[in-house]
């Protein structure tokens, strides 16, 4: 088989001698070598090693490979389905990752865990205002224990005198305002233990109804993650099938140049312009793909991008 030849920035070249054997009249310049293909098995040989050869200017993908010139045919609506079920793959990832569901739950889980600050705070002030409640029924029991006592001894008869049994009396007035007092205070916390109860079970009530929210959107996260799963499978599937049909160094090449060119990677040439060029194409670069062989797969040297003939 022919040698490559190195032509300066456009990176590799088919020799002129090898396409047209007939045509060894090289009276063309540099640009205009690269004349069109008329036999078909060269078309098609043309392109397996276009492919095949890390002889040009973009990027290294293996050696040139041993060709065999059997003229195997790349289906260039293969390339552009590899091209489109990877946009696809990726789209399918983007809405995984980014399920509306997730965002939903996210603000629901902050929520959730909102409510069980609350509740613990709550639940901690109830357990104070319970001791307290507590402690003041003991206070006032206790005082209702010495007023008893009082006002036993002042029935007993043990008490004589007028002056120590008005002072008795007035000990056990004291003594029973002192016990209203505790009792108030008992009831006081009660109430508030009661507030604090009911605060806690409407928390919890809106804790469980985020509780069920949450659990619904895991259900519906799961659903639909298996189905996106399935839907990547069979993305990952139908890729394999379009990659058989191409040249595994042609899918080498434009896995190389995805991550630069997104689902751009492949385009057309579409007479006058590559579709993947940002403005026109320069003249001599139009010409030498216009020459080139309905079919070809080749690389825009303005662009990097891969272009179908
Ligand atoms: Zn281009």
């Amino acid at each position: 088989m022919p040698d490559f030849v190195r032509t300066g920035r456009r990176g590799w070249e088919w020799p002129h001698r090898w396409l047209r054997p007939a045509d060894d009249n090289n009276d063309h310049d540099d640009d205009n070598d690269r004349s069109e293909c008329y036999n078909d098995d060269h078309c098609a040989e043309r392109i397996n090693n276009h492919h095949t050869t890390n002889d040009h200017d973009h990027h290294d993908h293996g050696s040139a490979d041993d060709h065999d010139g059997g003229g195997a045919v790349v289906s260039q609506d293969s390339l552009f389905e590899l091209q489109r079920l990877d946009t696809e793959s990726e789209v399918l990832n983007h809405r995984r990752v980014n399920l509306e569901q997730r965002t939903v739950l996210e603000a629901a889980l902050v929520e959730q865990a909102g409510h069980q600050v609350e509740i613990d705070a709550v639940a901690a002030a109830r357990v104070e205002v319970a001791t307290r409640q507590r402690r003041h029924e003991d206070e006032a029991q206790i005082v209702a224990t010495k007023v008893e006592s009082d006002e036993a001894r002042l029935y007993s008869g043990e008490v004589q005198g007028v002056k120590d049994l008005e002072a008795l009396q007035h000990e056990i007035g004291s003594l029973k305002e002192r016990q209203e007092g505790f009792e108030d205070l008992a009831l006081e916390a009660m109430e508030e233990a009661e507030g604090l109860a009911a605060r806690i079970s409407s928390l919890e009530a809106a804790r469980a109804d985020v509780d069920a929210r949450i659990a619904t959107l895991r259900d519906e996260i799961t659903v639909a993650e298996a189905e996106i799963d399935a839907e990547i499978e069979r993305t990952s599937l139908a890729r394999a099938a379009a990659a058989a049909e191409t040249t595994p160094e042609l899918v080498a090449e434009y896995e190389h140049l995805r991550p630069g060119f997104g689902s751009a990677t492949v385009v057309r040439f579409d007479g006058s312009n590559c579709a993947g060029c940002p403005s026109s194409m320069p003249a001599m670069e139009v010409d030498r793909m216009k020459h080139e062989a309905s079919g070809s797969v080749l690389n825009c040297h303005e662009c990097g991008r891969i272009v179908l003939r």
